[in-house]
């Protein structure tokens, strides 16, 4: 059921002008069990010294008898400060327009726009992480983009790791921007601000921004000595192409049945 006007005017947090309140529902909560994911992938962030303050954000996709949704970080809250309850919720429209649920607590995290963009129009990723960690920040503030130095970059998988142009944060541009440089991939920079990565769940979309992290950190040394020591040899597309292939199944364990 969706509300409408003064009804729900003082009942509703005071969201940004852009979305009306014709654009809010009545909803059901976040699922404990994914809310509780979710702040959990947001203190893993800090623990492995990933994200800085609380500029991190993290999403998922979830589902209910009202229909699909993201589950996503309130804005500005300090991690250790996030409850269950206070996890937002944000519908797929009719139109793919967002609808805001009723029972959130707190606005979403500024960048909503781009965790709903890539949900909605990555059905192969169902959850995503965004910070400003030191080295991928480092590369995204001079806009150099990571290239098939090593074969850990397949891990976003990609050949290479793109730099979105430079948008406002929060912005819809942004997220225009951000779904133009990941593509097909797990990850991209954003010029002048930090990273996005993706997974088909949060637990690996912590691992594609954690090795993105590493990458960056690598790239950053190499590009200190290759004024002496010259360029990386950079691996071809084609093997780029194995190794994406490889990472589809790696790690999946044969199936040993329980006899
Ligand atoms: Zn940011």
């Amino acid at each position: 059921m969706v509300l409408k006007g003064d009804k729900i005017a003082d009942k509703v947090p005071k969201f940004p002008d852009q979305v009306q309140l014709s654009m809010i529902i009545k909803s059901i909560p976040v699922e404990t069990i994914t809310a509780q994911q979710i702040i959990d992938t947001c203190l893993r962030m800090n623990s492995l010294g990933i994200n800085q303050g609380t500029s991190g954000n993290v999403s998922v996709r979830v589902r209910d008898s009202i229909g699909e949704a993201i589950a996503i970080t309130p804005s500005g809250l300090d991690y250790e400060d996030l409850t269950p309850d206070k996890i937002c919720k944000i519908y797929f429209g009719k139109d793919k327009e967002p609808v805001f649920a009723e029972n959130n607590r707190y606005l979403p995290s500024s960048e909503w726009r781009f965790h709903y963009d890539i949900l909605l129009n990555r059905p192969d990723v169902n959850a995503i992480v965004h910070t400003h960690s030191i080295h991928a920040t480092a590369l995204a503030c001079m806009g150099i983009p990571i290239p098939s130095f090593h074969y850990m970059v397949a891990r976003t998988g990609g050949s290479s790791i793109k730099v979105a142009d430079y948008a406002t944060f929060g912005t819809q541009e942004l997220s225009n921007n951000a779904l133009k440089a990941l593509g097909n991939s797990l990850a991209c920079l954003l010029k002048n601000h930090g990273m996005i990565a993706c997974g088909k769940d949060l637990r690996h979309a912590l691992k594609v921004a954690q090795e993105l992290e590493t990458l960056a950190q690598i790239y950053l040394k190499i590009l200190s000595v290759n004024k002496i020591y010259g360029e990386p040899q950079l691996l071809s597309e084609e093997e780029m192409q194995i190794v994406i292939e490889k990472f589809k199944t790696y790690g999946v364990q044969p199936n040993i049945g329980n006899g």
